[in-house]
């Protein structure tokens, strides 16, 4: 038998090996192996088994790694696709879909000493003190940690083996499972009544799970009864694929479930995924890694993880230790695990079969992962539903410009749930012109006077109040005001940002740091009076512990989120109300609920405005949306201030009357002019070296090439590419990263699979100098 083996070193193509005898039975696809290259040994993954070989000569497999196929056939094909569409090396696709904890060997379960209780004589054993201790310990427990029973008894292995000795208890080693959340509490929940517009689009969803679990292919499988009132036996179906085996392809099965933040759609998510579980299913959930926090971990874990299903949710993401990841996978991988939670790459996670694939916050730029292979998580969602006859759902507030127009172009159906469930009225948003701010106090004020007034009214009347700004330090740039002097990164074409409890100047892009002059370092300047401008997180925190001593403010931002516990110790705090104003960046903007917030004040609501990217507006609109959604969820309305200095940008205009189809429309329109998503497919190519030279040389070389795409030369263009446009050679909006030079070239096409597949082969016979690389980024999130 052979194997063929994709290796994990980027050579884009497979190549063959034995398969020795012994380990036959073990060798499938998706098995991880370790073969011999040259004379290195590299791990790789089977993609594919045959009875022969066009080469000769083949080596054998070493060894297989783990016991299991790791990936199974449905992830192997979604890494294909994966590295088709996204015009990466199939290796890499493949590499992506594994965690780095499950592929890296040592990793492994932990085995720990467990004692357990043998049997309990009638009389009661004659025992030492200490002995006592552990016995009763055991009595107790019937069975725990050998460690954890030696702290509770104060005591020495010593006295557990004597009790081994006399037979009364049994030592012995056993897999330990790491469970992030073993210390959690958690109440089980069960399902809420739902309102009509709740019960239509479960029904919809419901509905089109249905129709895919006929047609599709999978078996009837183990049930598992969902907790909650939806438990026991269901309604037994006909066998998979005879039924409505004449239906072609079922039809696309992708929801926009559309609804303010409090609409009830976590509630929509836990019925359809209880339905999952009914059918025999499993489902994962998505959402942004900043959202992965305890309360919403719990939500799911209190609908399906309590009591006997401990094990039915797993969590998969960034925050884990690599042991807690190895074991939350292979829950997943064994079945016992049936529902995910997880950010980006949790996509992959291998359920199966896969009945539901949740999105939440699918506008969320999050998804989007900025190293190859670039990969957009909601769409590879979409795409693997599609490949497993699962039904997908995408949940925002404030949805993406693409997938609303799908669900206008019919390809998504959209759901909408108009209303918040506890018939709350939105907040109240009001805009600030801080220009007239500005007039009035001779320079540009953090606070205009009507958020202060609203702060010292939240003070007085014991609410709270969230602050934002997506910027963390104290001040933006260190400027000279005498000879106009800015302190930037020597690395990077961006200002030094001024860390000011630190002191330190230090760069967003490369972390790289310096100290803070004293006074200006330019040549024939000294001026001492060096000063910032700008204002960030830091400063705002230090304004307010001026203006309201008597206030408990704290900040909430990547500086002081340093430890692993940071995040969720504050928010408590905060929920508790021992906290009265929250300053912070986006990382309080997003899926937190705290009903005594009833002022949310932006500070700098165009910061995002004007910025070179075509998505700039929609990045405003949704920002404003979701801060002011934070505002006012409990019985008190909720009051925002946005303080800008263009106050009647459409972005800003349409947020403050909570119109998201206005936004769209209008969105829309600029969107279709220049042929940019929704209304076209884009695609950047970056390329970068340390020569700007180069760079740019090489640059103009890939668009000569592209050239050719559009009309190779002595042919007319080839049909599909007539509506090609090609932007550039021009330099990245951000020159200079990370002492890399960036020169850019954008393409805009109506069909970009096509597209990604003539890149593919222009790639494939490019070359570069050594010292230039180019990216590919299919479908980019980020122009810079
Ligand atoms: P979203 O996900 O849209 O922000 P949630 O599903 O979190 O909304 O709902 C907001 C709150 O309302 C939650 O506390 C939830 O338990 C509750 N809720 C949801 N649906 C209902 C309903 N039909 N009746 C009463 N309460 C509900
Ligand atoms: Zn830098």
């Amino acid at each position: 038998m052979i194997a063929r083996v994709s290796l994990e070193i980027a050579l884009r193509r497979e190549f063959d090996y034995l398969i020795p005898e012994e380990l036959v039975s073990q060798v499938e696809v998706g098995s991880r192996v370790q073969v011999p290259f040259g004379a290195r040994k590299i791990p790789g993954c089977v993609t594919a088994l045959a009875e022969e070989s066009a080469h000769t000569n083949l080596k054998a497999i070493l060894k297989v790694i783990g016991t299991q196929s790791m990936v199974t056939p449905k992830v192997l094909q979604l890494a294909r696709w994966i590295g088709e569409y996204y015009c990466c090396a199939p290796e890499t696709a493949l590499k992506a879909v594994l965690p780095e904890a499950v592929r890296q060997e040592e990793a492994g379960f932990r085995e720990r000493l467990f004692v357990r209780l043998l049997n309990v004589p009638a009389e009661p054993p004659k025992l030492s003190r200490r002995q006592q201790d552990v016995w009763n310990i055991l009595l107790e427990r019937r069975e725990l940690a050998m460690t954890e029973l030696l702290k509770l008894a104060k005591t020495t292995a010593a006295t557990v083996r004597k009790l081994e000795d006399r037979s009364l208890v049994e030592i012995a080693p056993q897999i330990s499972e790491r469970d992030p959340y073993s210390r959690e509490q958690i109440l089980p929940s069960t399902p809420i009544t739902l309102n009509p517009s709740q019960v239509g689009a479960l029904a919809k969803i419901v509905a089109a799970m249905e129709a895919r679990h006929l047609t599709g292919a999978q078996a009837p499988t183990v049930r598992v009864g969902a907790a909650g009132g939806t438990g026991g036996e269901t309604p037994s179906k006909p066998a998979g694929g005879d039924a409505c085996a004449t239906l072609a392809k079922p039809t696309a099965a992708t929801f926009l479930l559309h609804g303010v933040t409090g609409s009830g759609k976590t509630e929509i998510y836990l019925q359809a995924i209880a339905h999952a579980l009914e059918q025999g299913r499993g489902a994962i959930v998505l959402v942004p890694e900043i959202a992965l926090t305890p309360q919403t971990v719990e939500r799911f874990k209190a609908r399906f993880s309590s009591g006997k299903l401990q094990t039915l949710v797993a969590v998969l993401h960034s925050h884990l230790s690599a042991g807690e990841r190895h074991d939350e996978w292979h829950k997943i991988r064994q079945g016992r695990a049936r529902i995910v939670i997880g950010a980006r790459s949790a996509i992959f996670a291998p359920v199966d079969p896969l009945g539901l694939v949740i999105v939440d916050e699918e506008h969320e730029q999050t998804y989007k992962q900025e190293e190859a292979p670039r990969y957009h998580a909601r769409d590879v969602a979409i795409v693997r539903a599609q490949m497993e006859n699962a039904v997908v759902v995408l949940g925002s507030a404030t949805p993406s410009l693409e997938s609303y127009y799908n669900c206008k172009h019919g390809k998504y159906t959209l759901l909408e749930l108009p209303e918040r469930v506890d018939d709350q009225k939105m907040p109240h948003v009001r805009v600030v012109d801080m220009r007239q701010a500005a007039h009035a106090e001779k320079g540009i004020p953090i606070f205009s006077p009507q958020l202060k007034e609203a702060i010292t009214q939240r003070l007085e009347r014991k609410e709270q109040t969230i602050l934002f700004l997506n910027r963390r330090g104290y001040s933006t740039a260190l400027q000279c005001p005498k000879c106009g002097y800015v302190a930037e990164c020597p690395n990077c074409s961006v200002s030094l940002t001024y860390h000011r409890l630190e002191q330190k100047l230090c760069c967003h892009i490369c972390a790289h740091v310096a100290p803070v002059p004293k006074v200006c370092p330019a040549e024939k300047c000294g001026n001492p009076a060096i000063r910032f401008s700008g204002t960030g997180t830091q400063k705002v925190e230090e304004a307010i512990k001026k203006l309201f001593p008597q206030a408990r403010c704290h900040r909430m931002d990547a500086d002081t989120m340093k430890r692993k516990d940071d995040y969720r110790r504050i928010l408590g705090d905060f929920r508790a109300g021992k906290i009265d104003i929250l300053v912070g960046t986006q990382m309080i903007a997003k899926g937190l609920h705290f009903p005594n917030v009833t002022l949310v004040g932006i500070i700098y609501a165009d910061s995002a405005l004007h910025q070179p990217d075509f998505r700039a507006g929609e990045r405003t609109f949704q920002l404003l949306t979701q801060v002011a959604g934070r505002a006012g969820r409990g019985d008190v309305e909720g009051e925002v201030f946005v303080q800008a200095f263009t106050p009647f940008h459409p972005a800003i205009q349409y947020a403050r009357r909570h119109d998201f189809q206005g936004f769209y429309d209008q969105e829309l329109e600029f969107r279709e002019q220049l042929k940019y998503p929704p209304a076209g497919r884009v695609a950047l190519l970056t390329l970068k070296g340390r020569s700007e030279d180069k760079v740019k040389f090489s640059a103009e070389h890939v668009k000569r090439e592209l050239d050719k795409l559009v009309a190779p030369a002595g042919e007319t263009a080839t049909a599909g590419f007539k509506d090609l446009i090609i932007a550039g050679p021009a330099p990245a909006p951000l020159l200079k990263a990370e002492t890399y030079y960036r020169y850019q070239i954008m393409l805009r096409t109506r069909s970009m699979s096509k597209l990604s597949h003539a890149l593919a082969k222009m790639v494939a016979g490019l070359t570069l100098p050594d010292e230039v690389t180019m990216a590919v980024d299919i479908d980019p999130v980020n122009l810079f």
